[in-house]
């Protein structure tokens, strides 16, 4: 079965995620551009993740998912194989976090929706700064819960693994690595061992991906990906 994916999409609940990302819009953007699985990943937190599922039922399968900054300031995605273990993660961010406010004159609202893009609530903690949790710490409880752990856009100059640490330790435990477009030509050669995905990192809905990423490709190198994504 091939599957194209886009895993790792913002909602309006990321600071830096536009106001349109509503679940039923991201969902419906998804489902035209004929992606068959996504993944919402917002910064440190799983609250829209439950309204995304609820709102693709019949359209688009979806991953819970959350991209947390570490301690170290490196973006990881962490994808759940149930929202109650995304909601749970989440739960273990919240009490990890640095007690920093949004401003939303500067950031904008993170706002919390249902599955019929009504505004619920608001998260009051910026959400995208780090969370006391090193990089460690978050594979440990992502694997603890069943889910997968890649790093976010490694070949980014900032937030990612390679910027922040200075290279990808090799004791720790990834299930693939995620490469923008951009730099895929080199960073996959550089990183020939490990499975990549390639996503959107979208935070507005015109920037979703086309049906281009086949999780055929990635799951070469680990089949485990396949696996976990094929049970959705
Ligand atoms: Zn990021
Ligand atoms: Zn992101």
């Amino acid at each position: 079965m091939s599957l194209y994916y886009d895993l790792h999409i913002h909602s309006c609940l990321s600071p830096c995620g536009d106001e349109d990302m509503t679940p039923n819009n991201i969902v419906n953007m998804s489902y035209l551009k004929g992606l068959d699985i996504i993944a919402v990943t917002d910064h440190n937190s799983a609250g829209n993740v439950r309204a995304v599922c609820d709102a693709a039922k019949g359209k688009v399968k979806v991953v819970p998912g959350v991209e947390v900054t570490t301690a170290e300031e490196v973006h990881t995605l962490c994808y759940f194989p149930s929202i109650e273990a995304a909601e749970d993660m989440s739960r273990l961010l919240k009490e990890n976090m640095n007690g920093i406010k949004n401003n939303t004159d500067i950031f904008g609202r993170q706002l919390l929706m249902n599955s019929e893009d009504e505004i619920v609530g608001e998260e009051e903690n910026l959400l995208v700064s780090a969370v006391n949790l090193d990089i460690y710490d978050v594979q440990r409880e992502t694997e603890l819960r069943g889910g997968l752990f890649v790093p976010a856009h490694i070949d980014r100059t900032s937030y990612s693994v390679t910027a922040n640490l200075g290279f990808l330790p090799p004791d720790l435990k990834v299930d693939a690595l995620e490469i923008t477009e951009k730099g895929l030509e080199v960073y996959r050669v550089k990183y020939g061992e490990y499975a990549v995905l390639t996503s959107s990192d979208a935070h507005f809905l015109e920037n979703i991906s086309e049906k281009s990423a086949c999780i055929d490709n990635a799951v070469k190198k680990n089949q485990k990906i396949y696996d976990f994504l094929c049970k959705f």
